[in-house]
């Protein structure tokens, strides 16, 4: 069978999933899923209306009292059953991933989907085991404690890069600390986000609890983020489209969550193992084909490594295999659309009148011609200020540049306005140490570029945004801390009140 019929029968009811069930949207208009490997629509649907946002937002709040009112380990029993459920259907959540983003299954099955599934294990631990302050009679008279409550109905928006790890990584700390969710996926790769939320209600996770829109960004995305019946946004995403929508959450006085772009410097020092370095840059620039907000865009090498680290960089890349993403044997996939492979191109075309494109900068011809394709790109003697080393490009492209003394490679690591992850690459401690002191990042790397983990932080500093997604320390974006204080004294005049009855008896 072939893709588009697959695809077409699996969400026959509808690509918008609200109250537990797939309907259609309802807004006259229609978006199709292609297959950026072939061009070849997979599926055609019609997109969420503001009506639409306010149904699922309905059940999203009617949800709430029971959901948040379920003990820790009744949610944490649920997520257990949806690790569970997300395990079984590891191969067709591969397969779609594969198929509506163009990544290679090599990706999806040892990356998206073990990570998505082990995300929700994590959070089926974590639901239990909520943190705060110990309770304790910190004034003398009373016994003050700490209570982490649920906001609401939280609406998250989500971008197109890695669908269902993004789904995964909005969800699971919204309902595992007891709220209910309304999330819109990007327009152009609903479909895993739809499989994620009937995996959850399949294990148990009531109706409501976790609902889907399929819906653009403009109307079905603003329209969520300035509702009334939402308490909090959580959006990940460009850095243009997350200024929009704090603008809108803030008018609101909702809770924001913003996890933003990135240009990821990649620093390697003279001491470091030139091998390796090259490795992980090349690994690290092209993984999900540069469209990783934590790629590694900048390398700084430091001027003793710099000629041996070109060469290396550019023959590794010459040995990356494109090819049709479901073969087990390719390495790099299409980008997720021809607009977006187009757009990677302006970049490269751009910077060929300032900078060297040492190898790729072209799409490939032959059987790939009618995918979005574009060969593995490094680009030398560009600027600090130029346009290819400050923008996030988002396609399989690494700028290196080099630098002179230590202070230089970390002044210039930070001189972007981005601040989401980085690497330094040294066999020396304290080197390596400094940098991970000095570097603005959300995360540093040292000696490798890109591993995530589940009980570990991810989130930006500067225009990267702020909050964690992952971890306990997402606990602290979707959750309210009350101080409930008690009184032991027992008596009618405490004695704080001589600030307001004097000596009175
Ligand atoms: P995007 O900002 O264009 O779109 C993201 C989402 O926002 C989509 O669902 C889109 O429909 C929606 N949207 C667009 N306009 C909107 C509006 N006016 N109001 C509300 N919603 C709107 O981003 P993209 O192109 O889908 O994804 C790539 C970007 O995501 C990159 O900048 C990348 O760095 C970033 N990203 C960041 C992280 C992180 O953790 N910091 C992770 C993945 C991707």
């Amino acid at each position: 069978m072939g893709n588009g019929h697959r695809m077409r029968d699996r969400f026959a009811a509808g690509t918008q999933y609200i109250g537990g069930r797939l309907r259609s949207g309802t807004s006259g208009r229609t978006q199709d899923v292609v297959n950026p490997a072939t061009g070849e629509t997979v599926h055609t649907y019609e997109l969420a209306s503001a009506a639409d946002v306010d149904a699922a937002v309905a059940a999203a709040r009617d949800a709430l009292p029971g959901w948040a009112g379920a003990t820790p380990g009744e949610r944490s029993d649920a997520l257990h059953r949806f690790a569970g459920v997300l395990a079984e259907r590891a191969e067709d959540l591969a397969h779609t991933e594969s198929v509506q983003c163009g990544k290679p299954i090599k990706l999806t099955t040892e990356f998206d989907v073990p990570g998505t599934v082990d995300n929700t294990a994590f959070f089926a631990g974590a639901a239990r085991h909520l943190q705060g302050q110990s309770a304790g009679e910190y004034s003398g008279d009373h016994t003050s404690y700490v209570r982490r409550e649920p906001i609401g109905a939280v609406g998250s928006i989500a971008p197109w890069n890695y669908p269902l790890q993004m789904a995964a990584w909005k969800i699971l700390p919204a309902i595992a600390a007891g709220n209910t969710i309304v999330l819109k996926p990007a327009e152009i790769t609903p479909l895993t986000s739809l499989m994620f939320a009937e995996a959850a209600v399949e294990a148990g996770v009531p109706d409501g609890v976790v609902n889907v829109v399929s819906g653009a960004g403009r109307d079905a995305g603003e329209h969520l983020v300035g509702h009334p019946d939402i308490a909090m946004t959580s959006f990940t995403g460009s850095t243009a489209v997350g200024r929009r929508v704090a603008e809108i959450a803030t008018a609101s006085v909702k809770r924001l969550h913003l996890e933003l772009g990135g240009k990821a410097p990649f620093v390697v020092f003279d001491d470091a193992d030139v091998e390796a370095a090259a490795h992980g840059a090349v690994a690290g620039a092209l993984i999900n084909s540069g469209q990783d907000c934590t790629a590694a865009t900048r390398a700084y090498v430091q001027r003793p490594l710099y000629d041996a680290f070109v060469a290396a960089v550019a023959d590794l890349m010459g040995t990356v295999r494109l090819g049709d993403p479901l073969d087990p044997a390719t390495d790099l996939g299409p980008l997720v659309s021809h607009l977006q492979r187009d757009r990677v191109a302006g970049f490269v075309d751009r910077a060929r009148a300032y900078a060297t494109v040492v190898t790729g900068g072209e799409a490939p011809q032959g059987d790939l011609k009618r995918g979005a394709y574009y060969r593995p790109t490094l680009i030398t003697g560009a600027a600090q200020d130029s346009e290819i080393v400050q923008s996030e490009i988002f396609g399989p492209v690494l700028v290196v540049l080099p630098f002179d003394t230590d202070d230089e490679g970390i002044a210039l690591a930070n001189d972007t306005p981005y601040g989401l992850a980085a690497s330094a690459w040294s066999r020396d401690v304290y080197r390596a140490g400094r940098a991970t002191r000095e570097i603005k990042a959300g995360c540093v790397w040292v000696n490798d570029h890109i591993p995530i983990i589940s009980e570990m932080p991810h989130g930006g500093y500067k225009a990267s945004g702020f909050g964690k997604d992952m971890s306990a320390y997402s606990f602290e974006e979707y959750t309210q801390v009350k101080h409930v204080m008690y009184d032991n004294t027992a008596v009618a005049r405490k004695d704080w009140h001589r600030t307001i009855f004097g000596d009175r008896p």
